[in-house]
C-alpha cells in the first residue's frame, strides 16, 4: 500500500482494497485512449450536428489588454455560494480592486421553484448596492457581469437559454428558456440600478481574469462543485457558427462543458460507485465525467464505497457499529476526503476523530488503512482524468506551452490534487524527465484569479467595448 500500513491489514479486507485499486486505478494507457477521445469529442462538439460536449459559444470575443478600467458589479451563481463583488479595473495595468459580500444559497432553493431563485438574488444584490451606495432611487444603472455556472446557449453575450441544471441544481420551468429575462423581472421589481451586461459562465471568467495578469494563460478550468473548462477558439474553427459569417480568424471563446463527456459511456472507468451517483441523481445520464471529478461527488463516492463493504463482500467493516448517519445520501463533502488525506498521523488518529464526530463510528486499524486508501484511490483518480480534458484542449489547439488558470474548491484545497493532475498530464504529453526538478512543466495548471468576479467585470469591460465600437 503506497501509504505504508500500520497495522497488519487482514487477508480479506486487503482482498477489498485491492479491489479497489483495480477499479479506480487509471494507467497511462488508459489516460492516452481518454484523452484521445476527448480530443475528438471536442471537435464534433463544435460541428453543426454537434456531439456530447455542447462547446457553447459565449461571444467573449478577445483576451483583456490589461488597460481596461471602469466600476462593474459581479454576481456569482456558483454551485454552493452566491457572491456579489463589486469590481473597480483601475488605470493601473492589470490592476483592480474589489469588494465583496457572500450569501449562503439556502438547499431548498436549489430544487425549488424558478420565482424564488430569482427573488433571493435581486434581495442579495439590492442589499449590497444600498450598503455601499446607499438609495438606489439617485443611482445610475450600473453594469453587471452575471456569472451563471451552468450549461447555456447564448446567441448574444447577454442572453442565456439553460441547457440543463447540474450540480444538484433542479428548478422546474428554468431549463430551455432564457434566464435573462426571469433575472431582469425581479431585478425591476425592485428597483435594483444595475444593467445586465454579459452573462458568464466561471471557467470563461477565470479563462479571461487570468489573461489579464498573465498573458501565457490559454485555458480556464474549474474543478470545484462542478468542473468544466474554457479556451478561446478561432471562429474558422466552429463550424456551427459558419452561418454567420464571421473572419475566420475572430477569436471565440468557448465554454466546453466537459463535464459531459463521455455521457455515453465509451471510455471512462465507471465503477459500480459510479454508475449508481448516475442512476440517483437529478440529471441520470448526463455529466459522466463531471460525477467522477467534482467536489459535489468526491465524498459521495466514498461513502458509496464504505456503505457497500459494511453491507457486501463478506468484510463487515465497522462491525456492530450503528451507520445510520453513513446511509444519508450527500453527507460526506469533499472537505471530509480532504480531511482524510491530510491525515499528518501515522497511526490516523485525526481520520478516527472525523469518523467518531461526524458519523459516531468508531473505525478500527485497519478500517482507517482502507478509509485512507479509498480517499487517495478516489482523489487521485480525480486528479488524473481532469488532466485528460486539459490534455485534449491543449492537443486540439496544438499549445506546446503555456498556462492554464484552474479555480474551485478541489484544485485549491484538496491534497495533492495539483500535483498527480501535473504527473498524469506529464504521461498523457510524453514530457521528458526534467534536467531539475524545479524546472517548469511546458503546460502548467495554476491557480487562477477570480474568474466570476474579476473575470466577469473584465467581459462587462470588453463587451461594452465592443458594442461602442459597433462590433455586433
Ligand atoms: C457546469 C459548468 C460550470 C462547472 C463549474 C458544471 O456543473 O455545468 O457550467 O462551469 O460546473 O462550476
Ligand atoms: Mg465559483
Amino acid at each position: 500500500m503506497s501509504s505504508g500500513s500500520f497495522v497488519e491489514v487482514p487477508k480479506d479486507l486487503l482482498k477489498e482494497i485491492k479491489r479497489l485499486e483495480e477499479l479506480f486505478t487509471v494507467d497511462t494507457a488508459k489516460l492516452k485512449q481518454i484523452t484521445d477521445h476527448f480530443v475528438n469529442e471536442l471537435e464534433k462538439g463544435l460541428s453543426k450536428e454537434g456531439g456530447t460536449i455542447p462547446m457553447n459559444p459565449t461571444w467573449v470575443m478577445s483576451f483583456p489588454t490589461g488597460y481596461e478600467t471602469g466600476t462593474y458589479l459581479a454576481l456569482d451563481m456558483g454551485g454552493t455560494n452566491l457572491r456579489v463583488c463589486q469590481i473597480t479595473l483601475t488605470e493601473q495595468k492589470s490592476e483592480f480592486d474589489i469588494i465583496q459580500s457572500k450569501y449562503r444559497m439556502p438547499e431548498e432553493l436549489k430544487t425549488g421553484v424558478a420565482e424564488d431563485l430569482w427573488e433571493y438574488i435581486a434581495e442579495c444584490l439590492l442589499q449590497f448596492i444600498q450598503t455601499h451606495h446607499g438609495d438606489v432611487a439617485k443611482l445610475d444603472k450600473i453594469p453587471l457581469g452575471f456569472t451563471f455556472s451552468y450549461p447555456a446557449t447564448q446567441n448574444y453575450i447577454d442572453e442565456g437559454i439553460l441547457q440543463r441544471w447540474t450540480k444538484g441544481f433542479d428548478i422546474d420551468g428554468v431549463e430551455g428558456r432564457n434566464v435573462v429575462p426571469m433575472f431582469e423581472k425581479a431585478i425591476q421589481e425592485r428597483g435594483v440600478p444595475i444593467k445586465l451586461t454579459a452573462l458568464i459562465n466561471d471557467t470563461t471568467g477565470t479563462l479571461i481574469a487570468s489573461a489579464y495578469t498573465d498573458t501565457k494563460m490559454k485555458i480556464g478550468c474549474i474543478f470545484g462543485t462542478g468542473c468544466n473548462a474554457a479556451y478561446m477558439e478561432d471562429c474558422g474553427s466552429i463550424p456551427k457558427l459558419a452561418h454567420l459569417n464571421l473572419p475566420p480568424d475572430t477569436p471565440m471563446a468557448i465554454n466546453c462543458e466537459w463535464g459531459a463527456f463521455d455521457n455515453e459511456h465509451k471510455v471512462l472507468p465507471r465503477t459500480p460507485y459510479d454508475e449508481s451517483i448516475d442512476t440517483d441523481s437529478p440529471r441520470p445520464g448526463q455529466q459522466a465525467f463531471e460525477k467522477m471529478i467534482a467536489g459535489l461527488y468526491l465524498g459521495e463516492i466514498f461513502r458509496l464505497i464504505m456503505v457497500d463493504l459494511h453491507d457486501n463482500h463478506n468484510v463487515n467493516i465497522f462491525a456492530g457499529q450503528d451507520i445510520g448517519k453513513l446511509r444519508r445520501p450527500y453527507t460526506l463533502d469533499s472537505s471530509f476526503l480532504s480531511a482524510i488525506e491530510d491525515d499528518p498521523f501515522e497511526n490516523l488518529s485525526e481520520t478516527r476523530e472525523l469518523f467518531q464526530n461526524q458519523l459516531g463510528i468508531d473505525p478500527n486499524p485497519s478500517e482507517l488503512e482502507l478509509i485512507r486508501r479509498a480517499a487517495e484511490l478516489i482523489g487521485t483518480r480525480a486528479a488524473r482524468l481532469s488532466a485528460c480534458g486539459v490534455a485534449a484542449i491543449s492537443k486540439k489547439k496544438g499549445y506546446k506551452e503555456c498556462h492554464v488558470g484552474a479555480d474551485g474548491s478541489v484544485f485549491n484545497k484538496y491534497p495533492h490534487f495539483k500535483k498527480r493532475g501535473a504527473a498524469a498530464l506529464r504521461e498523457i504529453l510524453d514530457w521528458p524527465a526534467k534536467a531539475d526538478p524545479n524546472d517548469d512543466d511546458p503546460i502548467e495548471i495554476l491557480a487562477a484569479e477570480d474568474g466570476s468576479g474579476v473575470g466577469a467585470a473584465l467581459i462587462a469591460a470588453l463587451t461594452m467595448e465592443r458594442v461602442k465600437e459597433g462590433n455586433m
